[in-house]
């Protein structure tokens, strides 16, 4: 019996009736696909995405190498190294964030008391080379130059992450 009626779907073509029903409901259903990159689905204002460094207007980094953002990094992705200038304040002579191992929890940028790292909404990046997933200070401050209007202005605006 069994057999019987799986030669009368197959003598048939139920599967394929119902298959291309399924077809044609999708055929002229609302269209959800996203044309990227013209397109873009919204973002969630809480998004972290890759880190920068700030500077203050007068050209000074805002990073005092106090360690925090080292510290409270619960993937311990964050190295520094600390240098002390001939007026005594504390700068780094090494930042790197490894993003292969960050989780882009924001913690970093809840702990800095100057507002040094922060995390911005850029997501379309890639890697195409060995190591070039460790940012560095010159890396991450290059970003924050470029992005500081929109990071200065997320901040007066007191958004909860950039
Ligand atoms: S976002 Fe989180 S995991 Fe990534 S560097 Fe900052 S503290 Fe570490
Ligand atoms: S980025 Fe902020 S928290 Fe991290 S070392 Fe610099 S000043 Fe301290």
């Amino acid at each position: 019996m069994k057999l019987l009626k799986h030669y009368i779907k197959s003598f048939l073509f139920l599967e394929l009736l119902k298959g291309m029903s399924v077809t044609g409901r999708y055929l002229f259903a609302r269209k959800i696909t996203v044309q990227y990159p013209e397109e873009k689905t919204p973002m969630s204002p809480r998004f972290r995405g890759l880190h920068a460094q700030r500077r203050y207007a007068n050209g000074e980094e805002r990073c005092i190498a106090c360690k925090l953002c080292e510290a409270v990094c619960p993937a311990l992705a964050i190295t520094i190294d600390v240098t002390e200038r001939d007026d005594g304040t504390r700068r780094t002579s090494r930042y790197d964030i490894d993003l292969f191992k960050c989780i882009y929890c924001g913690f970093c940028e809840e702990a800095c008391p100057v507002d040094a790292i922060v995390e911005t909404e850029i997501f379309e990046y890639h890697f195409e080379n060995r190591g070039e997933n460790i940012m560095t200070k010159d890396k991450l401050l290059a970003i924050g130059d470029k992005y500081e209007v929109q990071i200065a202005a997320a901040k007066a605006a007191d958004a909860p992450y950039r």
